[in-house]
């Protein structure tokens, strides 16, 4: 098989189908999303319960600072529901636990002032890089050129602060702070806001699973969307036609959007080669290892209790449980 279109898309994840979506509003009809599994979606997914229902094994929550997600739900008519329970956090630090938000243990006033100066001055920062075009922050080199891990480092005097403020980052980024741009990171932060990332962002879920917006996506681009089609080479693609070569056939495209993970897009061979630094960047990619399990009771026993059955913790494994609202199921991420 082999058939020419303007754009193919590599991956029907959320980005390559709203990619493709955005393309076909704008009346390229001419266009396919080359997908290597299944089914669509990536790293959402719904997973049926026998009881009835179902648990989101991927992508889950949105908070009020999801604007494009929460619009591209809404186009897509899957609507939105509260995301978890009201009610208080237990925070837990060094087998200590508290009640008070994201701030270190209530036991050392000096660490809780230490942390919330550190917030004050990160905060700050964010608001210097600008949105549209964070190259142009006041100093970019310099703030690109060091991590984030070395940023807390510099600007925490106390142990438990320091482990608070990483342990935020980790459960923001889901990656390691002493691997990722000061520069990356205050750029990604300024988008939604420390606060939002960090309480909000988990006030929305979706009806149907967030899986349901790449599942509409997909219906309404019909045959555009091709299941089964690993990518396995790109060539040309400092030219046109650009050439895909997938199990499924070659797809000649006058343009090309690589909708993917980037550490998986190495998998994929380039020709020419991607420039160097591109190269080195997805080679050098790391993803943290996560686990994130579901635990199904007969009853919510956490229902009416003033705590809400969601605890976050900084120096465990068990890092982090959220608990939903009608089945008695409590989500957990666990760091492997
Ligand atoms: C357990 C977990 C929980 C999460 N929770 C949240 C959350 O609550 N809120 C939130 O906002 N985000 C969450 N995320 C992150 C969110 O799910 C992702 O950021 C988002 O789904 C990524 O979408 P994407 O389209 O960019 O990439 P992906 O979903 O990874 O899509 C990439 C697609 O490319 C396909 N592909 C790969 N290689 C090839 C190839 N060679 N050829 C063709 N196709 C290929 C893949 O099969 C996949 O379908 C979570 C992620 C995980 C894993």
């Amino acid at each position: 098989m082999s058939f020419h279109v303007k754009v193919a898309i590599v991956g029907a994840g959320i980005s390559g189908l709203s990619a493709a979506w955005e393309l076909y509003k704008l009346g390229i009809e001419s266009l396919v999303v080359l997908e290597a599994n299944s089914r669509v979606g990536g790293r959402t997914l719904n997973h049926p319960l026998v009881s009835g229902g179902y648990v989101e094994h991927g992508g889950t929550w949105a908070g009020p600072t999801h604007t494009a997600l929460l619009a591209l739900a809404k186009e897509m008519g899957v609507s939105i529901k509260k995301g978890k329970l009201e009610g208080q956090t237990f925070y837990g630090f060094r087998q200590k636990w508290t009640m008070l938000e994201a701030s270190p243990t209530s036991e050392s006033d000096i660490a809780q002032k230490d942390f919330a100066q550190a917030m004050i001055t990160f905060e700050a920062l964010c608001r210097t890089v600008p949105v549209e075009a964070p190259w142009q922050a006041p100093n970019a080199n310099i703030l690109d050129s060091m991590t984030m891990g070395a940023w807390i480092e510099q600007n925490t005097t106390t142990d438990e602060a320091r482990a608070w403020f990483e342990g935020c980052v980790r459960q923001i980024l889901s990656g390691d702070p002493n691997k990722v741009s000061l520069l990356w990171m205050l750029h990604f932060v300024h988008t939604a806001g420390f606060n939002d990332l960090l309480e909000t962002a988990e006030d929305f879920c979706f009806v149907g699973g967030t899986q349901q917006i790449a599942l509409n996506i997909a219906e309404r681009l019909g045959e555009r969307v091709l299941l089964n089609a690993p990518v396995t080479k790109i060539s040309g693609y400092d030219g046109s036609p650009v050439e895909l070569f997938c199990e499924r056939g070659i797809v000649f495209a006058q343009e090309v959007i690589v909708a993917m993970m980037p550490k998986t897009v190495a998998r994929i061979q380039f020709h020419p080669p991607l420039p160097p630094i591109h190269h080195q960047l997805i080679a050098e990619w790391e993803t943290m290892s996560w686990i994130k399990f579901h635990a199904i009771y007969e009853k919510p026993w956490w229902q009416g209790q003033i705590v809400s059955g969601h605890f976050l913790s900084i120096d465990t494994k068990l890092r982090r449980s959220i608990s939903r609202r009608k089945m008695g199921v409590k989500v957990s991420l666990l760091d492997c």
